[in-house]
């Protein structure tokens, strides 16, 4: 297993990846698949956000790829395990080893899943395989009547242990609850029934004891070179978290 590990990380080019990936479409990939880190909870874990509601797929593949996308999600799980852990371990008090992650499946279609089925399938193969001990809590909210059939697709993908993790929920009246009993109101973006409103918008804040402003860092448009989108990049690529992270503000809310 590490060995193949070792060698899926060869391959993949991971480490020349967390060195000089820079995903400047983001801000264009979030209209359509917003996918974002945003604070954490009560129990100091990173809260990870995807949304497949907006999903063009014509238009997501016209501004990046599936090879892109997966390139991303690595990145993220790089910097998850270099700098958010740790931040939220040190804004917490205790070790922190896994993230929780809301999957929102509000106004998406089944034909539209089955579109993107593909993504989804490698992205939950290298989460598992690679990254396996990352996943503490996995709600799966918004989920249509729909979805016990697509449900059934992939529950053979995912081991006993991922499976179990998976909380599927309906809408709004069934998934606040369960969602503010785990994340601060102050924490939750107010379109899943927090308070939370940062400015430009939560999907690209990426705000959390990681980067304790938010804000404008993670933001570039698909033309943008400017240092904006380098800095990004540098901020993803491991640089060592060495101001304290905790925010008192957030923390105490
Ligand atoms: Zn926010």
């Amino acid at each position: 297993m590490l060995l193949a590990a070792e060698k899926w990380r060869k391959e993949f080019g991971v480490d020349e990846l967390v060195r000089s990936f820079e995903f400047t479409e983001i801000a264009e990939v979030d209209k359509y698949y917003p996918q974002y880190y945003h604070h954490m909870d009560k129990s100091g874990r990173p809260v990870y956000i995807e949304r497949i509601g907006n999903l063009n797929m014509k238009a997501l593949y016209a501004c990046t790829s599936q090879e892109r996308l997966l390139q991303h999600l690595v990145v993220e799980y790089e910097s998850f395990l270099s700098q958010r852990l740790t931040a939220c371990s040190a804004a917490i008090g205790h070790p922190v080893e896994t993230s929780l992650t809301i999957l929102d499946l509000g106004g998406v279609s089944l034909s539209n899943f089955i579109r993107v089925k593909d993504y989804v399938f490698a992205a939950t193969h290298i989460g598992q395989n690679y990254y396996p001990e990352c996943m503490g809590a996995f709600y799966i909210i918004n989920a249509p009547w729909a979805f016990a059939a697509v449900w059934a697709a992939i529950k053979p993908w995912l081991d006993e242990v991922t499976a179990s993790k998976v909380n599927i929920v309906g809408g709004p009246s069934a998934y606040r609850p369960l969602l503010l009993a785990q994340i601060d109101k102050a924490c939750l973006p107010k379109d899943f029934g927090g308070e939370c409103v940062c400015e430009g918008g939560c999907s690209l804040s990426d705000v959390g004891p990681w980067n304790p402003q938010g804000g404008k860092l993670k933001v570039a448009t698909p033309a943008d070179d400017s240092p904006t989108a380098s800095a990004l990049t540098e901020k993803i690529a491991g640089v060592t978290v060495t101001e304290s992270p905790v925010n008192g503000q957030v923390l105490s809310a």
